[in-house]
């Protein structure tokens, strides 16, 4: 099933990509004992990490598009394999988790997976290239960037040294982006199934006026009976709408 929806929260909706569904998972597997798996960036060094710790799970909020190494978050999850666990990812590290934790023989019946739609991730070379451009141009190391969300200042990029905050409105790394100019190798021929998950989450900023909030709305769809069950938990924390079938070919902003 296809649902339009974003969080009642405004405060997290404002500190989302889109509509702030992500967060509200993650509360409610929290507070069912669970812990959650995602990405979160600590300057400019990006990892996993899986925690139940809110504060924690606050910091994975908002896309970072860039490509981060899964694998400690799989040995985390498999060193705990009877908590129940929210893994969040792009299509290929799900993919990944599933083959990981078959390889070990261990059982996934408490983990749900939560595919994100994907457009690709900037190569490393490309971003870190942009950069060592910035700080060139600022003369001192960056410190830390934020992906910006798209309906607030367009696709941009906000990046911090020690003195400057420098916002790059629809910078050239973006738009290359938008077009897969710099985008890893891998994405370039990419065919994970972004629905073999049991939730499918992404940004739906071309919907139908009559499902969109201006202030970011999601798309997700619940591909299996335990996704439909954890949106079920947290659906009276949001406010959501079915996407009737007649406007199942709508744009979406993904080509996933
Ligand atoms: C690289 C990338 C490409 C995307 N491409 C598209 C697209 O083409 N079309 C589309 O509709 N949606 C795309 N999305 C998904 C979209 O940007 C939102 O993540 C999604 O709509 C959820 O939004 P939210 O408001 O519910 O949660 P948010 O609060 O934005 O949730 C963030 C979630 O994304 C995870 N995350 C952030 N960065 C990464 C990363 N680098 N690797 C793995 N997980 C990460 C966090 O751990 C957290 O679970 C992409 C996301 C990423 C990371
Ligand atoms: S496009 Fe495919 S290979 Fe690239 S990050 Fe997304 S799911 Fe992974």
């Amino acid at each position: 099933m296809k649902f339009a929806a974003w969080t009642r929260n405004k405060e997290d909706l404002k500190a989302a990509s889109s509509g702030g569904i992500f967060f509200e998972l993650a509360k409610g597997i929290v507070s069912q004992g669970g812990q959650v798996a995602g990405v979160i960036m600590h300057g400019m060094k990006l990892q996993w990490n899986v925690t139940d710790d809110l504060d924690e799970i606050k910091r994975m909020r908002g896309s970072k598009y860039l490509w981060v190494n899964p694998l400690p978050a799989y040995q985390k999850i498999c060193s705990t394999p009877s908590r129940q666990t929210l893994f969040v990812g792009l299509p290929c590290q799900v993919f990944g988790l599933k083959r990981y934790i078959r390889l070990k023989g261990i059982a996934d019946k408490n983990i749900t997976y939560v595919s994100l739609r994907c457009h690709g991730v900037i190569s490393s070379k490309s971003f870190y290239d942009y950069i060592k451009w910035v700080s060139g141009i600022v003369k001192e190391p960056v410190t830390s960037v934020k992906f910006r969300k798209e309906w607030e200042k367009g696709a941009g990029l906000s990046i911090n040294s020690a003195n400057h905050r420098i916002p790059f409105f629809r910078p050239k790394i973006i738009k290359d982006y938008i077009k897969k100019r710099n985008v890893a190798k891998m994405c370039k021929t990419c065919t994970y199934d972004r629905n073999a998950s049991d939730i499918t989450l992404g940004d739906f900023w071309g919907c139908h006026l009559a499902l969109k909030n201006r202030d970011g709305t999601s798309i997700m769809e619940t591909n299996t009976w335990k996704g439909y069950t954890l949106f079920k938990s947290i659906a009276h924390k949001l406010h959501w709408k079915f996407v009737p079938r007649n406007l199942n070919d709508i744009p979406v902003n993904s080509d996933k």
